[in-house]
């Protein structure tokens, strides 16, 4: 498997180079600012202790403070950290968050551990992060494994360390806690006004588009329901354990209810009253990836799509929620075959989006509703759609190629208000 942080900058500097962008910014963007690693000590319940590696990378913060999601997952690494974090940096600027970009992982099994070992583990990130993190420094979030009661933990442990209360030091908090109304649907309901956008753009048939979901979880569940809300038909829906699909299309809310109920798809393949309400038929989650649909969406994890499978894909459009799931050797062949890749910087931006309306209502103390929420979320996910989709004409490139040229141009700015060669050279 290639290193995703290499695959990463190569990425950026192949797209930055097309774009024209100056290569003192690109230079700029090959390595982070800052990362903090440190090993977590977390008393077990069986009263040993164990040690957890963890990291937080703040890549660049010339647009604003850093700002990115805390995954817990067995896969993290240094280098898988620093790649999510330089994603975020191209997110934010993409749909114009006042950010930069950051990340944060500890490697662990959270399956494996009990609801204390998690508030232990939480609460022990946030010990050893304390001065890395901040709210005008650095800020946290959600991201795969970590939900809002792990974000309350980790916002009281730091308010403990400083003594004073400070909400906007992390977001996707429960609301209790100064969470926003909105926050946990927000990724799902984000990609689903790109798709909506695209299908306008496109002229798409929502009623006649067939959707595969890879990776159910709380972006990946949001997204599909407003998807067949709005006429279009998941027909297979995978996650960690298995996929399943039928062709007339699933009703997502019960798929969705029977995987909280035994808390994995394959209680959908059970006996008695589920399967009453969810008919289906099992399918391998590589067979999923290659089904005959219109829309592909990856929704789990990144390597998804890669060289190995990226000429085997039917599917016409592929509507990246999750970070980094196609490798760049994957899309080199998917553009030949001229497969619309949306890209994850833009698709999967609504949750950040969000986040950044719970940091702006913890600084003013000032909630705001549902529908503002709702409503500023559609507006900036549609100028965002906007600007990529006419640095996409204005160039004729790729999807991904747009939405890294619209956040590099950004980011090149605030880069080059700070000065470059020419500038000190008094070549002007
Ligand atoms: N983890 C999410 C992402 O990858 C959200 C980050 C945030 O809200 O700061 O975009």
């Amino acid at each position: 498997m290639s290193n995703v942080f290499e695959d990463a900058v190569a990425r950026l500097r192949g797209l930055g180079k097309a774009a024209g962008i100056a290569a003192e910014v690109i230079d700029a963007l090959m390595q982070p600012k800052a990362t903090l690693s440190a090993s977590l000590p977390v008393r077990m319940d069986d009263g040993s202790t164990r040690y957890f590696p963890a990291f937080r990378c703040r890549y660049n913060d010339v647009l604003g403070p850093a700002k990115g999601g805390i995954r817990f997952h067995p896969g993290v690494s240094a280098a898988e950290v620093k790649a999510l974090a330089l994603w975020m940096t191209i997110k934010n600027a993409c749909v114009d968050l006042p950010y930069g970009g950051g990340k944060g992982g500890v490697i662990v099994d959270p399956k494996q551990l009990s609801r204390m070992e998690i508030e232990r583990l939480s609460r022990a990130y946030m010990r050893a992060m304390a001065d890395f993190v901040g709210p005008d420094t650095d800020i946290p979030a959600p991201d795969v494994y970590t939900n809002a009661r792990i974000m309350g933990w980790m916002a009281d442990e730091y308010q403990a360390i400083v003594r004073r209360k400070a909400p906007a030091v992390i977001t996707g908090k429960p609301l209790g806690l100064g969470g926003s109304k909105g926050r946990s649907e927000a990724t799902g309901r984000g990609a689903f006004h790109v798709v909506e956008q695209y299908a306008e753009h496109t002229g798409l048939d929502r009623k006649s588009t067939t959707v595969a979901l890879q990776g159910f979880g709380n972006a990946g569940y949001h997204v599909a329901r407003l998807m067949q809300q709005a006429g279009y038909r998941i027909v297979a829906i995978s996650d960690s354990k298995g996929a399943i699909y039928k062709q007339d299309g699933f009703d997502v809310e019960s798929v969705y209810k029977v995987k909280q109920e035994s808390r994995q798809l394959k209680g959908v393949y059970c006996e008695g009253s589920v399967c009453e309400i969810v008919d289906h038929e099992t399918l391998t989650n590589a067979e999923l990836l290659e089904l005959e649909v219109d829309i592909l969406v990856p929704a789990a994890l990144e390597d998804v799509i890669t060289e190995k499978n990226a000429g085997a894909i039917k599917a016409k459009t592929i509507l990246e929620v999750a970070n980094g799931p196609t490798t760049l050797a994957a899309e080199q062949i998917l553009a030949e075959r001229e497969v619309d890749v949306l890209p994850d910087v833009l698709v999967n931006a609504g949750g950040v989006t969000v986040s950044y309306f719970e940091w702006v209502q913890n600084r003013q103390g000032y909630p705001w509703t549902l529908e503002t929420v709702r409503e500023r979320l559609e507006a900036q996910m549609e100028s965002a759609f906007c600007a990529v989709a006419e640095a996409r004409e204005t160039d004729a490139s790729t999807w991904r190629a747009a939405a890294y040229s619209v956040a590099l141009r950004r980011i090149a700015a605030g880069i080059e208000m700070q000065g470059t060669r020419e500038y000190f050279s008094g070549d002007n």
